[in-house]
């Protein structure tokens, strides 16, 4: 089942691709397939998430190792989210996507894509809840995050009469495994679901101008994800780089299809401890975490997106831009949530550090859904890639203990 799992996922693909270009903006009508495994796997998120951090947190069993895990985690975060931000700007001037484009200079556009992004010291005030049941029920992801570690941290200090609770919570853990499991065998009924809408909504004439611009995504994306986390599975956890990525493909085409990282983490989740053998313990810290704060694929498509728009209006970007864009934008990603079009809020901040027009972003917003499917799955599987290379030095330390 397992090995023919990847066949179903790939004949959804192609289907939706046959079906959607046949019927084109007809196609809608598949989409209820599509809500309905959205809906199956958003509302396993929140108990999911409360629960396995809880019972990663608890069984680190010592608040020294829970810093060290949680300080090779955010670095490692820190540092590939760096190295894909540049990577984006390189491509961004290799490609020269903003240049002879050939679309009229955009009035400013709708709203939503202009609403302003917060700053980076609210978004990091925001990290804390002033009323956890609010986060839980509003499914506030980093608010949830920060309770369930303060949770855990409880149950280690308070030692042997906050047993109950610890059970309570690795029971509700197993529980929530045991129903992703049920839903994923509903994932290439999900994939086709959403995905042939969308095939039929964007005909090439929408895309066609903007081709260099998603043709230069799609390269930094297949280069950041084929060269860094290649190199940092083989290198820091010796795991063969085509075993990495055939583990995580059903997590990457859920993440294509539904440009969502925090949808996606009971998939990734499952695929990382089944297919890449990471112990539940690290998994269950460090996916939820890098599912709302890891987010490679968003900080390429940030770099190139105003390298894109700093071309189409012909202002040039100096080096110390360039750099402090860099830096926000690593900074940003921490705040954002992985939902569909979230990259897109988080780039009127990018222009706005950099002083470009922010109705820029209208030029991108008609084929915003195409590069967030692109740059979900690389977030994704950066996130398990983490997962990978922390667990393989913590079992690297338990080794040389012994
Ligand atoms: N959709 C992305 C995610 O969920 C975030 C983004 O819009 O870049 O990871």
């Amino acid at each position: 089942m397992k090995k023919r799992f990847i066949w179903y996922i790939l004949a959804a693909f192609i289907l939706s691709i046959i079906v959607g270009t046949m019927l084109g903006e007809n196609a809608s009508f598949v989409q209820p397939l599509g809500d309905l495994f959205l809906r199956l796997i958003k509302f396993i998120i929140v108990p999911l998430i409360l629960a396995t951090i809880i019972v990663g947190v608890t069984s680190a069993g010592s608040v020294r190792k829970l810093s060290r895990l949680g300080g090779k985690t955010l670095g490692y975060y820190l540092a590939t989210s760096f190295i894909a931000i540049s990577i984006g700007l390189i491509f961004g001037y290799l490609f020269t996507p903003g240049t002879n484009t050939g679309i009229d200079t955009p009035e400013p556009s709708s709203s939503s894509a202009l609403a302003e992004s917060e700053g980076v010291i609210q978004t990091i005030l925001n990290i804390v809840p002033t009323n956890p049941m609010e986060a839980l029920a509003t499914g506030n992801i980093l608010q949830i995050i920060f309770f369930a570690i303060c949770i855990g941290i409880g149950i280690i200090l308070v030692g042997e009469s906050a047993l109950p609770v610890q059970r309570f919570f690795n029971g509700l853990a197993d529980i929530m495994y045991k129903i992703t499991n049920s839903i994923m065998l509903l994932v290439p009924f999900g994939i086709f679901g959403l995905l042939t809408p969308i095939i039929g909504e964007y005909g090439l004439s929408v895309l066609l101008p903007l081709l260099k611009l998603i043709l230069a995504v799609l390269a930094a994306c297949i280069i950041h994800a084929g060269i860094v986390y290649a190199l940092a599975v083989k290198s820091m956890a010796k795991m063969n780089p085509f075993h990495f990525f055939k583990g995580i493909f059903p997590a990457a085409a859920v993440a294509f299809s539904t440009s969502s990282s925090s949808g996606t983490l009971p998939v990734t989740m499952k695929n990382t401890q089944e297919n890449l053998n990471v112990s539940k313990e690290t998994s269950s810290f460090t996916l939820p975490l890098g599912a709302t704060i890891n987010m490679d694929g968003t900080a390429i498509y940030l770099g190139i997106a105003t390298v894109f728009i700093s071309q189409y209006y012909q202002i040039e970007l100096s080096f110390p831009q360039l750099l402090t864009l860099a830096l926000v934008a690593t900074l940003a990603s921490i705040g954002t949530a992985g939902v569909p079009g979230a990259g897109l809020i988080m780039l009127t901040m990018a222009l706005t550090v950099v002083s470009l027009p922010l109705e820029g972003i209208a030029l991108i917003a008609s084929i915003d859904r195409i590069l967030d499917m692109m740059r979900t799955s690389v977030n994704v599987i950066g996130d398990a890639s983490a997962s990978v290379v922390v667990d393989a030095s913590e079992s690297q330390r338990e080794i040389n203990k012994t």
